[in-house]
């Protein structure tokens, strides 16, 4: 088992397969997004090697996410690979995802977060700089269809789609679907235009409180949501204070950036290049060993790792891997 320094156990890791979007949203990167070398990512060899590693140490759950995970050519092979070693789940646009559900299925991969910010296609292309509303939808349909477990991912974004907290709630009525409220976090890749929040989760809760009889439900161990049902709802839905940071307590997460970079914490810098160690040939024992001493050094909440991150500001999400 992992363990950090505030005793917390290590058991997740959220892997981001790439830093490529075929999608462009305004609160995660920029329209002219400078995208890495695809010699910079890690090799399917290396990301099957580290996640064997991981996966020998205690970690049981990995997140597959980025970018945009279905643009990575080898996403299906990796999958395979993965599969056997934990219980997956993936994160993705939605944009290319239709096609591979039944593939999925058949890997037992059936948890799948979608991010929908709007339910409205006009403001979709506002939002993402794309037109691909439908795509979305229909991977939305087919993943219902398929039986798959589905969680929508929705950032809230003042004066943008605060107007829609309820239709997405709404949703639930007849859809086995965990509609998620997303506070929204400084990466956007886009330098320090970003002052905080004015929808936290406690208003986002308010708001939906005045017209839905929302009852709490219990959480999963580690989650970072706080979730609700609405009576006779086939769904339910939870908000994420991303921004508020109020779950930190019990984190028991590392990423795996695009480059192989670790982050201890969704707001800290990197603290140690694992493709770095694989092309110098570090052995199993001596990557867990990096690890295990980068986890002893952990910040105990995301204001703490904040503080000494001095490239949070420029950060896409694409690259700390959402
Ligand atoms: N491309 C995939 C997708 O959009 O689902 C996976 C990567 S994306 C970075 C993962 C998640 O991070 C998405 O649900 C997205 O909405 C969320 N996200 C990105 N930037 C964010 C920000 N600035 N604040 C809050 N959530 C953000
Ligand atoms: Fe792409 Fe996901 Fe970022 Fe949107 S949130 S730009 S879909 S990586």
């Amino acid at each position: 088992m992992l363990k950090d320094n505030h005793q917390r156990t290590i058991n997740y890791v959220r892997l981001a397969v790439t830093d490529r979007c075929n999608l462009r949203c305004t609160y995660c990167m920029p329209e002219n997004m400078q995208f890495l070398e695809r010699a910079a990512l890690l090799s399917y060899e290396e990301i099957v090697r580290l996640m064997r590693t991981l996966t020998d140490a205690g970690i049981n759950k990995i997140r597959i996410t980025g970018g945009e995970p279905f643009l990575r050519k080898d996403l299906m092979q990796l999958l395979e690979q993965l599969a056997p070693m934990a219980s997956i789940s993936i994160t993705t646009n939605g944009v290319l995802t239709a096609p591979f559900i039944p593939a999925l299925k058949t890997l037992g991969i059936r948890q799948i977060n979608l991010s929908l910010d709007t339910l409205q296609a006009p403001r979709f292309f506002q939002i993402t700089r794309r037109d691909q509303f439908s795509a979305v939808k229909q991977t939305l349909e087919s993943l219902l269809a398929h039986d798959m477990e589905v969680k929508l991912n929705m950032v809230v974004m003042d004066g943008v789609n605060t107007d829609e907290l309820i239709d997405f709630v709404a949703l639930t009525r007849d859809q086995p679907v965990s509609v998620r409220f997303i506070e929204e976090m400084p990466f956007n890749g886009q330098g320090n235009d970003f002052s905080g929040i004015n929808w936290n989760y406690l208003r986002i809760l308010d708001t939906i409180r005045a017209q839905y009889p929302i009852e709490k439900i219990t959480d999963a161990p580690h989650s970072t949501s706080l979730n609700y049902q609405i009576p006779q709802h086939k769904g339910s839905i939870g908000v994420i204070p991303a921004y508020s940071r109020t779950f930190c307590g019990s984190c028991n997460r590392i990423r795996i950036t695009p480059t192989g970079g670790l982050k201890t914490c969704l707001y800290g810098d990197d603290v140690l290049n694992v493709k770095s160690l694989l092309k110098e040939g570090a052995s199993d024992a001596e990557l867990l060993e990096h690890l295990q001493a980068a986890l002893q050094k952990r910040a105990v909440d995301g204001f703490e790792a904040a503080r000494s991150n001095t490239h949070a500001q420029l950060e896409s999400m694409s690259v700390i891997g959402g």
